[in-house]
């Protein structure tokens, strides 16, 4: 497939930059706050950052943002890198943004030296409401026009902890009265008495976002700061800082549209409260759109990056629908995924005129559609599991499966005939009796006449039993997505689980391990809760897809 995400808007700038001379290489970054774990809109970023520096035989950091020390664990950093190795990304350096607060510290001096920032006693809300609006500019807070020396000694002062949380701010001293807001003052530190899981107690001021990632692309020599549109208006603070600061390197930022998928969260505060308030089971839940959630589910780095490639990269925001991301799944599992049959909901047949205690073995392609795959074993006998589905007392019309008096193909084997019924006392059916033709065995040439309905089963004493779990989108509703009540759209049928029967040849598979179950779809052996002895499936996508690929 041709790699559409190489040949974005970026390239083209990345090109123009190495051409004029702006730029003689280029270093990217993926910076992420560790407060989350990833998820499938940092897949994008990543593959984005990485693919570009690469083309360009350029270099890309890993970079832990972490200035925000309530929200930072270890775990987000151990999860995070873990992640961007699993996608097929390794940076060329790791940094912490948390290592340069001195640094950060020293240019804020810097700031305060050339009357650019100045310590303020308002609090959040006075910075709130003095702030003006679109149409009005803001006021200038009382404390602006303090001097060199008592910003100096302030800010000093607030390093030492002398200060309570949101007692004093720094703030930088641009322009109240600009069209843009975010020029209007803007918070460059807050007092946060509060343990960093890096810098520990060392540190009870921290700087803010626009403040910190700027010095923190400048330090690192970045050259091309790509992040999401939302960032767009505060490109010119960025500048003002690493001009004001004086920084050797200068950077550039580039913003690009976020990825939005239909029916998915993708905020890292909202998928916490969906592990917080235990709707789902942890990070990793297959069906959150993390990269973890992913990968347990049994989405493979292929099939992700192949997706972010087609998605590509563009400056105009949309919506992708999560169908497109299923479609890449599939055919990345389409000729590697061995083919095996499962019965999810079993139902005993006992074929009567099959001799008792005989087993024989059938043949069948492991992969029809990759014959290189070669072929398996499957053991036929008198008794078998189809699916519950698969027979109906009162078929409707144009029912082609089982029911009394009807023939089927047992896929890979014979045709069966159902001629009788067993009820248990409440009328439930719970055993089929049927008779095989042995002259219709599958790649027999048989001829004689046609049925309509092939169904899958599993030989009874053989089959391994497992538990199935299927998965529904997690949020119902398509758009509703951002409001602040997606909880309520949080569908009660996300997760199904059943019990039911594998074949024998892969009861020894290996977590991770991925099939494609005849009709039911794509599986991927549990990584946490399957075990020898228990093994548990998870569906990653079913069989049938509506999407298609524009060319
Ligand atoms: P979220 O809003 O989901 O919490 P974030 O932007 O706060 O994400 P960061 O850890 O700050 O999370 O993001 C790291 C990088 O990933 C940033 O460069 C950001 O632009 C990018 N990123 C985050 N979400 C998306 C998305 N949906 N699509 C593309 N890039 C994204
Ligand atoms: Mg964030």
């Amino acid at each position: 497939m041709e790699n559409k995400s190489s040949s974005n808007f970026l390239k083209n700038i990345v090109t123009e930059d190495l051409k004029s001379g702006k730029a003689d290489h280029i270093i990217t970054r993926f910076p992420p706050e560790p407060n989350g774990y990833l998820h499938i809109g940092h897949a994008k970023s990543i593959i984005l950052n990485f693919e570009l520096a690469d083309e360009f035989n350029g270099k890309t950091h890993l970079r832990f943002d972490d200035t925000n020390p309530a929200k930072e664990d270890t775990e987000y950093v151990e999860s995070i890198k873990e992640d961007v190795l699993w996608l097929g990304y390794e940076w060329d350096d790791l940094f912490f943004a948390s290592n340069y607060f001195e640094e950060m510290y020293n240019r804020a001096v810097l700031l305060i030296k050339k009357g650019k920032a100045y310590a303020c006693d308002s609090t959040a809300e006075e910075i709130r409401l003095m702030r003006g609006s679109l149409t009005e500019p803001g006021q200038r807070s009382p404390s602006r026009d303090r001097s060199v020396e008592e910003n100096l000694a302030l800010f000093e002062r607030m390093r030492q902890g002398e200060f309570k949380d949101g007692e004093k701010v720094l703030r930088a001293k641009i322009d109240m009265a600009s069209p843009n807001i975010n020029m209007r003052d803007p918070v460059l530190y807050r007092i946060a008495h509060a343990t960093h899981h890096n810098t520990g107690d060392k540190w009870c001021i921290y700087p803010m976002y626009d403040y910190a990632h700027p010095l923190e692309d400048a330090i690192e020599g970045v050259t091309h700061s790509i992040c999401t549109l939302e960032f767009e208006d505060h490109r010119p603070l960025y500048d003002w800082v690493i001009r004001e600061c004086e920084m050797d390197n200068v950077p550039h930022q580039y913003e690009f549209a976020r990825l939005n998928i239909t029916n998915t969260v993708m905020s890292k505060r909202k998928l916490k409260q969906l592990v917080d308030e235990h709707v789902v089971d942890g990070w990793d839940d297959p069906r959150m759109p993390t990269i973890s959630g992913l990968r347990r589910r049994g989405y493979t780095a292929e099939a992700i990056r192949n997706f972010a490639r087609e998605i590509g990269v563009a400056r105009a925001d949309s919506v992708v629908d999560s169908k497109m991301l299923e479609h890449f799944i599939r055919e990345d599992l389409k000729l590697k995924a061995p083919r095996t049959m499962a019965v999810l909901e079993p139902l005993k047949v006992v074929i009567t005129n099959y001799p008792e205690a005989q087993i024989e073995m059938l043949e069948a392609e492991v992969n029809p559609e990759n014959p290189e795959m070669g072929t398996r074993q499957i053991p036929f006998s008198r008794e078998l599991y189809i699916e519950q589905e698969d027979f109906t007392e009162n078929p409707p019309a144009k029912y082609h499966r089982l029911f009394p008096g009807n023939e089927v193909r047992l896929k890979n084997a014979y045709f069966i005939k159902c001629n009788d019924i067993v009820k248990d006392e409440t009328g439930k059916v719970i055993e089929l009796h049927c008779t095989y033709d042995p002259e219709t065995k599958s790649g027999s040439g048989f001829t004689g006449r046609k049925v309509k309905g092939t169904i899958h089963w599993v030989e009874a004493s053989q089959a391994v039993p497992a538990e199935f779990r299927l998965y529904e989108a997690l949020i119902l509703d398509e758009d509703m997505t951002d409001e602040a009540s997606f909880l309520e759209h949080v569908n009660p049928k996300s997760l199904e689980i059943s019990h039911g029967f594998v074949e024998p040849n892969i009861k020894d598979s290996k977590p991770q391990s991925k099939f494609q179950f005849f009709r039911h779809g794509y599986f991927n052996v549990d990584p946490l809760n399957s075990t020898h002895d228990h093994l548990v499936f998870n569906r990653i996508v079913s069989l049938k897809s509506s999407f298609e690929v524009k060319k």
